[in-house]
């Protein structure tokens, strides 16, 4: 039995009822088989086990009380994975489905893209079972600070530093931030994502979503290609997909289909996203009420029916496992060319397998969706040099930090014979900077 196989066998045994977490490091550990091999010296040093197992994991209890004066409890976690290239950074997020698993996924997945960037950052994701979905502003700030009345203890600007994920965008940070503030009586960067008024940076809201787009558009580049006039279909309807959707229209792409988690709205004219931003970011309403706004536009109940529609790229931009390899097969045969994955492990590992199968360009998360943690380290360096860098340089530094990731995967993936598959590419280039400084450092 190989090293690697030993390993992700004895990790499902030690680790039984997390899917998620197996099915990443499962991804994560086959493709650097070619690496493990050329370095006898990693099993020595029981390099995988220790990659694979968290440096240190916190639950705790966060109760809090509703309008009504209702008590309830929910779960909260932060996993800190690993902190060998730099302090722990990963996002929290606010969701019902959230379990140990999917943050064990998230911070494991988190590693090797916070390298990928170049930048000093470790690996860690947190979160909470809450739904913040129909709770009133003062539910969803007292949620977040009794959240961070147990997390502040954890974390600090050069220990490990949360930002924003599903359900915690700028609103949260902001209530997160002014209670980390109010009883550490400190005013740092311990957090990304934060408002410009109170220490954020610019174009960290946009980041995640144009920095997929950046990677996109550079990928077509090296074969000639360019977005104009493409078809785009893209998944969700939160922070990565509108930002997604903003930049691919900019560079002359036609987005046709966007969905929340009741359903996707399709409007063959090209998505206006003036009304998409009305109603996601100051509304918080559904996205069945575009389909009332803007004439010529369906609404479909359910979410897979929109891999169904011919489109030249797909991004999923919502939750992991969304693309299945049904869907998969639906988009390929409709002449999908670019998959480029803006929500964390959106594709299943079936659904990988039938788009590299068929020749299609699949740009993997890890790499694709790194434009927003990158950009939180940018807002890290800001703030500890006590700078405020313009819109321009920021976005320039964005999509110089994508072009190179796109390079270095591909470079990595050709060095081991795998040229154009990015997911092994993605998987080395990231792990060799962190396997590089965990043998430097000894056994810890
Ligand atoms: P948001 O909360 O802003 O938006 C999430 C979107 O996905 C919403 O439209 C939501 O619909 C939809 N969604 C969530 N769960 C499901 C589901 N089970 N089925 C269908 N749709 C669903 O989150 P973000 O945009 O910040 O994050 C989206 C993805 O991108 C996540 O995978 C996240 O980990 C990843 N990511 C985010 C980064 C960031 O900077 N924000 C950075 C890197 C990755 P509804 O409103 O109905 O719930």
């Amino acid at each position: 039995m190989s090293y690697v196989t030993s390993v992700l066998e004895t990790l499902k045994a030690k680790n039984p009822n997390e899917p998620e977490f197996h099915q990443a490091a499962t991804e994560i550990l086959t493709s650097l088989e070619p690496v493990v091999a050329r370095h006898p010296e990693y099993e020595a040093a029981a390099l995988l086990e220790r990659f694979t197992e968290p440096e240190r994991v916190i639950l705790f209890r966060v109760p809090w009380v509703d309008d009504g004066g209702k008590v309830h409890v929910n779960k909260g976690y932060r996993v800190q994975f690993n902190s060998a290239i730099g302090p722990y950074k990963g996002g929290l997020r606010f969701h019902p489905s959230v379990n140990l698993s999917i943050i064990k996924f998230l911070g494991l997945e988190q590693i090797l893209k916070n390298s990928l960037t170049g930048l000093p950052i470790g690996g860690g994701k947190g979160g909470s079972d809450f739904d913040p979905k129909g709770k009133s502003e003062g539910e969803i700030m007292r949620f977040c600070q009794s959240f961070m009345t147990e997390l502040c203890r954890h974390i600090g600007q050069d220990t490990d530093v949360p930002a924003g994920d599903i359900g915690v965008g700028g609103r949260e940070i902001g209530y997160l931030f002014g209670q980390y503030k109010r009883i550490r009586d400190e005013h740092v960067g311990v957090l990304t994502g934060r408002g410009l008024s109170y220490g954020g940076s610019l174009v960290r809201t946009e980041a995640t979503g144009y920095g997929l787009v950046y990677m996109v558009e550079e990928a077509l580049d090296c074969r000639g290609d360019s977005l104009a006039g493409k078809t785009v279909i893209i998944s969700g309807s939160g922070n990565v997909a509108i930002y997604a959707c903003e930049k691919a229209q900019a560079l002359g792409a036609k987005v046709v289909a966007m969905y929340d988690s009741n359903g996707y709205i399709y409007d063959k004219a090209g998505i206006r996203l003036d009304v998409i931003k009305e109603i996601k970011e100051k509304e918080r309403a559904r996205i069945r009420v575009y389909a009332d706004r803007v004439a010529g536009s369906e609404y479909h109940e359910g979410c897979s029916g929109i891999w169904a529609i011919p489109c030249d790229v797909a991004l999923p931009c919502a939750t992991q496992n969304e693309v299945s390899e049904a869907s998969a097969k639906l988009l390929v045969k409709n002449g999908v060319k670019v998959v480029g994955e803006g929500a964390n492990m959106p594709t299943t590992l079936e659904g990988i397998s039938v788009f590299q199968k068929a020749g299609v360009v699949f740009l993997p998360a890890k790499a694709a969706n790194a434009g927003g943690v990158a950009t939180s380290a940018l807002e890290m360096a800001q703030s500890s040099g006590r700078l405020f860098w313009t819109f321009e340089e920021v976005d320039r530094k964005l999509k110089g930090i994508m072009v190179n990731i796109y390079h270095n995967m591909d470079n990595a993936a050709k060095a081991y014979g795998r040229e154009g598959d990015y997911v092994a590419g993605a998987n080395i280039a990231g792990f060799e900077k962190v396997a590089a400084a965990m043998m430097a450092q000894g056994i810890v």
